[in-house]
């Protein structure tokens, strides 16, 4: 009998981690990884804040909550049997005034519910015996949130799979999908082409794009949100030991601008959250018109942007003055002075947005046929990767 043919097209953490799933099913199908880009990783998965994230955040009992800690579990241990980066330095969401204190109790309850484990609440001492540099009123501790480098784990989940027989292709862009019979034809912008049994739709930034060519419907659209970073000098990476976070804004699917640690032992600071004008637009400059005719021409978009104009003012002004950047993180961490910080690379978010214009927060798939289709996966998709692929080649009834 012919093994059943998987096509999974995306090459990012999540496509990686459903190759390797597949690579280890038995029966084991024939599987092949095809991304448009010259090598895999470049997008989403390449250019993030690298934290592994406990859950703290997400509605109990969303898949975003369910999925994050069992992927925590799953990645953890990945990390640890494939001697990858994996170090739990903790984190603390900083509450400065009244308002945001009230906020935090919320969210303690809220990690509560989700089982974070370890969560302390600290005052304004015991947050400074966890980060020194630190000010603020109250905070919450998560000591077991930790950080990687999502690129290096997607590597090794594919190189997983590309050993277990999976094929991966690179420079194949999907530009057509055609259900033929029961097989659906994948081809290339190139003309090339396979045909495939079954089919996972990884393509992050594309998702919407690429579930239309299978026949899905246009919503959720996905809407860039460019996140922009600077980073600490080096002088001055001894002010942050872990991670430190804002209370985040209910009406906001983002966390706010943090300070990271990276696993490199460099400090990141941000990502803000601006509406970016191309699907893969990391520069200001990068303009799409076919992206920017799109937004304009949508009324949910045009509905959102009407409700959230203060939150986009803010963060235009964030991005345009690099001195409210870091006013912003100085509130937390006061002793950064304005020549400590140095630019770095951007990255841009798949954020999917209904037709009523609200945001997408949980992770969401659909099926049309044999096509399964990962329609949004924002953060902490990345931390929740190993857990999104066994969900997917579940719902694939390989048999
Ligand atoms: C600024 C920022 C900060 C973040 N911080 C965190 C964090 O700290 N922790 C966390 O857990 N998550 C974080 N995330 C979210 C996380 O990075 C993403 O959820 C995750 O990387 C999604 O992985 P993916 O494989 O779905 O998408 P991607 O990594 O974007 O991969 C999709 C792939 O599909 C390919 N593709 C697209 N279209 C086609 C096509 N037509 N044909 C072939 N290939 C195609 C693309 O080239 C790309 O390689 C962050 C994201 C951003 C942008």
């Amino acid at each position: 009998m012919t093994r059943p043919h998987v096509v999974v097209v995306g090459g990012g953490i999540v496509g990686s981690a459903v190759a390797r799933r597949l690579s280890l099913a038995t029966p084991r199908p024939e599987v092949t990884v095809v991304e448009k880009e010259a090598s895999p990783g470049r997008h989403q998965t390449g250019r993030n804040s690298g934290v592994v994230h406990a859950g703290l955040y997400y509605e109990p009992g969303s898949a975003r909550a369910t999925l994050s800690r069992e992927g925590v579990r799953r990645l953890r241990r990945y990390c640890t049997e494939r001697a990858l980066p994996y170090d739990e330095v903790g984190k603390l969401v900083v509450a400065l005034d009244e308002a945001q204190e009230e906020r935090l109790r919320a969210l303690e309850v809220r990690a509560r519910a989700n089982g974070v484990p370890g969560l302390r609440w600290l005052g304004p001492e015991g947050l400074r015996e966890v980060e020194p540099h630190a000010v603020g009123r109250a905070a919450l501790h998560s000591p077991t949130t930790a950080i990687t480098d999502f690129a290096v784990v997607a590597a090794a989940l594919l190189a997983d799979a590309a050993s277990a027989g999976t094929e991966v292709v690179t420079g194949f862009e999907v530009s057509g999908l055609d259900h033929r019979g029961s097989r659906v034809e994948v081809r290339a912008a190139d003309g090339r082409r396979l045909f495939a049994d079954r089919v996972v739709l990884a393509g992050g930034l594309h998702a919407d794009r690429l579930a239309r060519l299978a026949g899905d419907g246009p919503d959720p659209a996905i809407v860039p949100f460019r996140g922009e970073y600077h980073r600490l000098a080096p002088s001055a990476e001894h002010l942050v030991r872990g991670l430190l976070y804002p209370v985040p804004d209910p009406r906001y699917p983002f966390l706010g601008v943090h300070l990271t640690r990276r696993v490199d032992g460099g400090v990141l600071l941000g990502p803000n959250a601006v509406l970016a004008t191309a699907r893969e637009g990391y520069r200001r400059r990068d303009v799409d018109l076919g992206v920017v005719r799109e937004l304009v021409s949508s009324r949910g978009f045009l509905r959102f942007a009407r409700a959230n104009l203060r939150t986009g003012v803010h963060e235009v002004l964030g991005s345009l003055s690099r001195h409210a950047f870091v006013e912003r993180v100085r509130s937390y961490v006061p002793e950064i002075r304005h020549a400590d910080v140095l630019p770095a690379a951007a990255g841009v978010r798949a954020q999917a947005m209904d037709r009523d214009g609200a945001l997408v927060e949980d992770f969401r798939f659909s099926r049309v046929g044999p096509v399964l289709c990962i329609r949004n996966a924002p953060s902490p998709a990345a931390t929740a990767s190993l857990a999104i692929a066994d969900l997917v080649v579940d719902r694939l009834d390989l048999g």
